[in-house]
């Protein structure tokens, strides 16, 4: 009997223990896989160190990451990606486009963006009830995925609240039930557009109101805050972070409007810092460029805007106007500086046009270009103010960009992190730049199956070599798509191969 058990006990250690892939192929017998990502560097979306080795797919999940013996088991696709890395699909913090006009989302997907996120800046669209529209789209398959959120300034206009600087008890109530639908609906939380009618007249009763329902439900405020100028930011910036006592709050497309250096910008970042360490639950998104790009209506006063009537404004108070507009170019560095970005003055600035039409600029903006007639790029930000956001940890990568807004941030944003913040000025490491562009805006949504490389997690890949990533999109002509991703896959099907784009699509609709 003893020699008996002598005898197996030796077997069994002669005998190798089986692999981690034979214990995983041993629980899931007779399956077939759909996709193999071989010898690729594994950058997992943590910011932890980058290794070598294989991803398996089956259908939209992320089944197994070790080495894979393909021996021993059947696969429909391998991609062989030696001397690449591998990443997850970048998720955009700050996104714009209407899914069911431009379902494609190319844009996108060739700068590597699987995830964007639409309802900002205080405007959704027109639906009491998002579910209706999150069905609507879901049925039209966009090409990326999409997490949508519900704008405040919406629901202001729906509530009857309108602009209305004060808001009754009964109002409070009928704006908070219409956000707890559309948030129970799915979203992934509201925006406010501060800075926009009819979101400027939102007193802070009100928004703390609203605050506290987000917070009910875990979900996140994310603000385009009241004044982005120098001398306001700081305390547009503390409103929000009043917010941040309910609810989890993110500074949208953070900026400090013609102020400059890498002091100013530490300055702000502090007021993050010290708030995190009080306990407030607080991020932000930056874009790559230093213009932004918005509605002409941003250089309007508040009393030239609805509810007041435009045509009367024009008649009493016209010279205060041109004053106003004059002083407000002139201190976001001059009609130089304002490229206007609609049809039929896009690509010229508001200079040229002074110069073609023979008149004063402000008389352009009154008179032919109006409030609401058009957008532009504003060349009113420092660059290495900016960039010293972006190295900040709290600070995550957006492109508040859309297939059909003329600025090159809309094609260009996530391969120009890649190409100019990491290949060549060494701002960022890769990985710390794939953080922000992954696991950072995942968690501060509340995404919690996508934005890392983890078993389990839903296959949102892309495959590239960081050294032939390039944005072509430029300010003359902002809809060339970003080059250099050779595969982009999105919910585990594949809709960028060798550079191509697919032409079917595998996004979904988001719910939370
Ligand atoms: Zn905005």
């Amino acid at each position: 009997m003893r020699t008996f058990l002598g005898l197996l006990l030796l077997a069994a250690c002669t005998q190798s223990s089986p692999t981690e892939f034979e214990s995983f192929l041993s629980q899931q017998p007779g399956k077939k896989y759909s996709l193999l990502i071989q010898d690729g560097q594994v950058i997992d979306g943590l910011g932890n160190d980058s290794y070598v080795v294989d991803l398996l797919i089956q259908d939209d999940t992320i089944v197994f990451i070790g080495k894979v013996d393909t021996a021993l088991m059947e696969v429909e696709k391998t991609i062989g990606a030696a001397g690449e890395v591998v990443t997850p699909g970048f998720i955009d913090m700050h996104s714009h486009g209407n899914p069911l006009e431009t379902p494609d989302f190319q844009n996108f997907l060739a700068m590597g963006a699987t995830t964007i996120s639409l309802g900002k800046d205080g405007s959704s669209p027109d639906y009491e009830n998002l579910a209706e529209w999150m069905q609507l789209v879901e049925d039209t398959v966009p090409g990326v995925n999409i997490a949508m959120f519900v704008g405040h300034g919406t629901l202001r206009m729906q509530s009857g609240i309108k602009y209305n600087p004060r808001p009754s008890e009964e109002q409070l109530e009928k704006i908070g039930g219409l956000l707890e639908k559309n948030l129970d609906a799915g979203c992934f939380g509201m925006t406010t557009g501060l800075e926009y009618i009819p979101g400027f007249y939102a007193p802070s009763y009100e928004l703390e109101h609203l605050a506290k329902i987000v917070g009910e439900r875990e979900k996140v405020i994310t603000s385009h805050v009241r004044n982005e100028d120098d001398s306001e930011v700081g305390s547009s910036i503390q409103e929000l972070l009043n917010q941040g006592q309910f609810c989890q709050v993110n500074v949208s497309h953070m900026k400090v409007v013609y102020g400059q250096g890498e002091s100013r910008a530490e300055e702000i970042l502090d007021l993050l810092h010290q708030a995190r360490q009080s306990g407030v639950q607080v991020t932000a998104d930056v874009y790559p460029y230093t213009a932004s790009y918005t509605g002409i209506s941003i250089l309007f006063p508040e009393w030239a805007k609805p509810p007041n009537d435009y045509q009367q404004v024009i008649a009493n108070r016209r010279a205060e106007l041109e004053e106003f507009l004059r002083n407000k170019v002139n201190q976001r560095n001059g009609p130089e500086a304002t490229l206007l970005g609609t049809a039929p003055y896009a690509g010229k600035t508001l200079a040229q046009l002074a110069k073609e039409m023979n008149k004063p600029f402000e008389d352009i903006l009154i008179d032919d270009i109006q409030p609401g007639g058009a957008s532009g790029a504003y060349f009113v930000m420092n660059d290495s103010l900016q960039s010293r956001f972006i190295a900040d940890s709290l600070v995550m990568i957006s492109s508040d960009g859309s297939p059909t807004s003329r600025h090159p941030r809309g094609h260009g944003t996530f391969a120009r992190i890649i190409e100019k913040f990491v290949v060549q000025d060494s701002v960022l490491t890769l990985t710390e730049a794939v953080r922000k562009m992954t696991s950072l805006p995942a968690q501060t949504m509340g995404i919690s199956d996508r934005g890392t490389l983890t078993v389990g997690n839903k296959a949102d890949i892309l495959v590239f070599d960081p050294q032939q990533v390039h944005e072509t999109a430029t300010y003359e002509d902002p809809f060339q798509l970003a080059k250099g991703m050779n595969y982009v896959i999105v919910n585990g099907e594949i809709s960028l191969e060798n550079g191509e784009l697919s032409s079917q699509r595998h996004g979904q609709m988001l719910r939370k």
